[in-house]
Order: structure tokens, then sequence, then C-alpha cells
């Protein structure tokens, strides 16, 4: 007789979502550019323009993201659409920008930069006012701009989107509203190498479908992608002294680290993927040489011919998909202090352990493991010290991508062997050593995607935060 109710009721709620958002939205998206602009104690924004895209791909029953509600949580900042009428929030996402990884480096500290944002939402019906909120450092968020949209006023460009180098079906297994779709965007690829790209595409997809959680959730996903052709094989890398005119202006050497893969031609790339509906985006670049990069909702970014790219591929889209931190430690960054000293980072696998009796993942830690968790984080470091000078020499010799792919596979092993001796190898813990810290912060376990390019499993922290996430794009 219960189970009768709970299904009556189950079905009863179901319709009045979907009427509760057709009553709200067109099913269509709206996006919102702007530029993000200041230096490490000014933040401003500076609005863009709005553009309509075609069918929103997002769910249409959670729509607004608050950790305070069994939401996700997740994020540096946070994009709020209210009702213009009565401030009731309408929509709500976290996210990660290129601006607040840069307002981290040392950079920021001398001069000031611009960087072109979007952020896409449902088209509401009526007039509505939109809101940016950053973490405050007790994770709370705090608005630091906000002003009005009205969808029908002439300040929206209804204009169809410029078809350009066609959508290309993957793996498309249902309607958007209920699957993850994923978009894949190649940047490098001429004309006639587009056979080459799909087979990319294939491969790599197919790497992360092997991954879980991504394999037992292989159902939840539609796969696409776009290749607008470029004048000549490979992308820009400043330190090669090679300087290409791509279609996503791709290119190494971000905030000056040779391997950091991003684009800062936001506006190209989103009228590119607006061709078709999209929750995530990877953009492969043509290249052999090692790189990538992965922003929380922004995208990932992945070489596709170097040795280990089915690792970078999945790694990357580990920061853009799921939230997740790196829980490396030891390698060159631009960041001066990607989290503050005395602070909880927002993402999910990733501690300062300031309680270990509210540890955020202490749900998956066996009883009596002791927090923090010990391993032998100096023999660790000694082997990663002598790999980290020796990365360094090859990097300034401009070593060929085949001397690198060799060394990486030297470590791999080395390494990998050393960590898969710890005595709590694969348990759930607090380990000292990781968001770019040695010793302010702590990772979940020994080794996972997100620590080294080792394990071909994510430890069960990293797994859980991306299945959350699959869960939300699926309601
Ligand atoms: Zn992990």
């Amino acid at each position: 007789m219960l189970a009768t109710l709970a299904a009556a009721w189950l079905f009863a709620q179901v319709p009045a979502a979907a009427d509760a958002f057709a009553a709200r939205f067109t099913g269509r998206t709206l996006r919102f550019d702007y530029h993000h602009c200041g230096d490490a104690t000014h933040e401003q924004i500076a609005p863009d323009r709005y553009r309509l895209e075609g069918e929103w791909a997002g769910s249409r029953t959670q729509l607004v993201d608050d950790a305070a509600t069994g939401g996700l949580g997740y994020g540096k900042y946070r994009f709020v659409v209210r009702d213009a009428a009565d401030a009731t929030p309408l929509f709500a996402q976290g996210f990660s920008s290129i601006y607040g990884e840069w307002e981290t480096t040392g950079e920021a500290k001398t001069s000031w930069r611009a960087f072109h944002e979007s952020q896409r939402f449902p088209e509401p019906k009526a007039p509505v006012t939109l809101h940016l909120e950053k973490r405050a450092d007790d994770l709370s968020w705090r608005e630091f701009w906000s002003g009005a949209c009205d969808p029908a006023s002439r300040f929206v460009d209804r204009s169809p989107v410029t078809a350009r180098g066609g959508v290309m079906p993957i793996d498309v297994k249902g309607d958007s509203a209920s699957k993850v779709d994923l978009l894949i965007l190649g940047d490098g690829w001429t004309g006639r190498q587009r056979d080459d790209f799909l087979d990319d595409v294939h491969r790599l997809t197919s790497a992360l479908f092997a991954t879980e959680p991504f394999k037992r959730r292989r159902a939840d996903f539609n796969v696409r992608a776009i290749m607008a052709p470029a004048p000549q094989p490979g992308i820009t890398d400043p330190r090669g002294g090679t300087f290409v005119d791509t279609p996503l202006r791709l290119q190494f050497n971000a905030f000056d680290l040779d391997r950091y893969m991003l684009t800062f031609a936001n506006l190209e790339l989103r009228e590119l993927a607006a061709q078709a509906p999209y929750d995530a985006l990877i953009v492969l670049a043509n290249t052999r040489k090692y790189g990538g990069g992965g922003i929380y909702n922004l995208w990932a970014t992945c070489a596709a011919d170097t040795e280990p790219a089915a690792y970078v591929f999945v790694h990357e889209f580990g920061h853009s998909f799921g939230g997740l931190a790196d829980e490396y430690y030891s390698s060159q960054v631009a960041y001066e202090e990607f989290t503050p000293a005395g602070t909880e980072p927002w993402e999910p696998n990733i501690t300062a352990l300031l309680d270990p009796a509210q540890l955020k993942w202490r749900d998956l830690v066996a009883p009596g493991t002791p927090l923090p968790t010990p391993w032998d984080q100096q023999g660790y470091d000694a082997l990663d010290l002598a790999y980290q000078k020796r990365r360094a020499e090859a990097l300034a010799q401009n070593a060929d991508d085949a001397t690198n792919e060799a060394l990486m596979r030297e470590i791999k092993a080395s390494g990998g062997a050393q960590l898969a001796k710890e005595p709590l190898f694969g348990q759930v813990g607090a380990f000292r050593g990781a968001g770019y810290e040695a010793q302010r912060l702590y990772r979940p376990s020994v080794d996972c995607i997100m620590f080294t390019r080792n394990p071909t499993a994510f430890c069960p922290v990293c797994e859980r935060a991306i299945e959350r996430v699959i869960d939300t794009l699926t309601k």
C-alpha cells in the first residue's frame, strides 16, 4: 500500500516539475557574455552581450544548485538568475574560470587583465536579474556583481548560429534534458584530417568510458563532435616559436607554463559550440606535445596525439566535469596561493583537515583509520624531486616529444611501483600533500588519476564526486 502511494506521488511530481519549467522558460538557451577583469585586489565585470542558442541541454528539474539543499556546491564562483519581479532564484550553478586561476598568479600582483566569459541558462519568459557570487574564506557566497536582463529586448542576438564544421553525432542515446551532453571540439586539424580527428574522438571517449564511474553510467551520456578546419595542422606553441591562427586559438604555455593548454578565445569557442546541445565541453588539440587543462564547468583541453593522451583526457575532464582539484603538489604551477592558508578548499577531493572529525569524505573512511593517514611522503618526494629536475632540464633543452614521453614512462614505472607498496594503498583516509601544497592540504588516497599518471582509476572520493554531477544532469 505504501509503495503504491509512493509511486502515485512520484508520478504526480514528474509532470508538475516539467510544467514548472515550461511556465518559466522557453526551452532554449540564453548566453550572457562578459569581460571578467581585475588584478590581485580588484575585480570587475563588464557586460558584453546576450546570445540566443539552441535547445536547453541541462536538467529541467535540477535548476538551482545549492549545497545547503543537497546540490553540488562546487566552484569558486556561482551564477544565479532571479525573477526580476520577486527575486525568486530560478537558476544557479557553480563554476570556476581562467580569471579565477589567473588572479592567484604573481602576474596579478603587478598588472590587470581581462578574460571573456559566458554564462548559459535556460531562456526565461520574463525579465530576470543576473548575479555573480564568489566564495568567501568560510566557503559562503558573496555577490560582487548583478545586472538586469530582459530576454525580449533588442539586446539579445536571436540570429541563427553560423553553421561551421558540422555537428557529428558520435553516440546519441536520448533526450538532452535527461542525458549528459558531452560535446568534443577539435582545434588544429585541417579539413582533410577530419577522419583523423574522428579516430581520436573515438579512441579518447573509449578511454573515458572504460573508467568508473563513466563506465557504469555510459548510457547516461550523449556524445557529439564539431571540428572547424584549421589552415594547417597543429596549434600555437609559444616556447616552440609556433603561432597558428586556428579557429579556437588553443595554445600551450598559458600563464607561461609550457604544458598548460588553454584558449582565451571564449567567443569563438562559444559560437562554434552553440551548434549543438551541450552540458560539458572538451577541446582536443591536434598535437603530439604533452599538455592539457581543465576548469570546473568551463571545459577541458587535451593534446590528442601525445602518448598519455587517454590519461590527460580523463584527468582534465575530472577537473572540468567533476569539480576535482589536482591531488599532486610538487609539479611546477603558476599559482602562488591557490587555496588560502587556514581555509578549507571547496573542491570535493582535497581538504585542509582543519577538523578531522568533520572530514568531508568521513563516511568513506574505514573505522580506526588515523587522520592524517601515514604514508612515506619523504621517500616519494625524493623520487619525485629527481624527476622534476630532469623534466626541467628537458624543458630547458627543448627536448623532443619522444624524449619527454620516455621520461614520463620511466617515472610512471618507478613512482607507481613505490606508491603501490604503501601499506594503506587503496584505502581512504587523509594523506598529506595535495592541491599544490606539500604540507597544508590532504588527499583521500595514496594514488588517484588526480594525483599521478600511474592509476587507471579515480579514488573513491573522486569517483563519487563525478557521479553526483552525472546524477544532477540526468534527473
Ligand atoms: Zn582522487
